[in-house]
């Protein structure tokens, strides 16, 4: 599937499995989770990540994985299917968020693969036109680490085997439960 019929797939998904509006979205430029939630969330330009490069690495993973540790309890308290927070999680994530737009490709019981589309980590070197050979999206990286581990129910480890901001024409990352 391309990024926009995806994107357009999402939109539906999350209208009818909701059948309300997301939890996470932007409003007057600030990043809001829950509508009732009184918690700051500081942003920035994302093309400042270029310049930070992997001294903001292991931040951004902790970043990452607690947006979605509370996000993925949240809607499974809420749905109590996982199979449904999962999607919903991609969903929400793709077409809310400016992150990317992250397609699952497949999953076994202790694995996961997911492309992403537009990463906005690797959009922060391909826009300031920097170079780089190693993937940079540790954001992401993080994000999918504590969507799996919720899933799993298990610690899993993340690995991002391709990177748009290496010249790959997206990001792709693999996902393998910890023995
Ligand atoms: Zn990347």
């Amino acid at each position: 599937m391309n990024k926009e019929e995806l994107f357009e797939n999402y939109k539906e998904l999350l209208k009818n499995i909701l059948g309300e509006e997301p939890k996470i979205h932007f409003e007057n430029g600030k990043l809001k989770i829950f509508k009732d939630a009184n918690r700051n969330f500081v942003l920035f330009g994302s093309e400042f990540l270029s310049d930070l490069e992997e001294f903001a690495a292991p931040l951004l993973r902790i970043s990452g994985k607690e947006y979605i540790d509370e996000i993925f309890k949240f809607y499974q308290d809420k749905i109590k299917d996982k199979e449904k927070t999962i999607k919903i999680i991609i969903a929400t994530s793709s077409v809310m968020t400016g992150w990317g737009v992250a397609e699952e490709i497949s999953r076994t019981e202790n694995s996961a693969k997911m492309r992403v589309y537009d990463s906005f980590e690797a959009n922060a070197y391909i826009k300031r036109n920097k170079k780089t050979d190693k993937p940079v999206c540790s954001f992401i990286g993080g994000v999918l680490q504590g969507l799996y581990e919720n899933y799993f129910g298990k610690k899993v480890k993340v690995k991002e085997t391709q990177c748009a901001a290496t010249g790959a024409p997206y990001c792709e990352f693999e996902i393998k439960v910890k023995e």
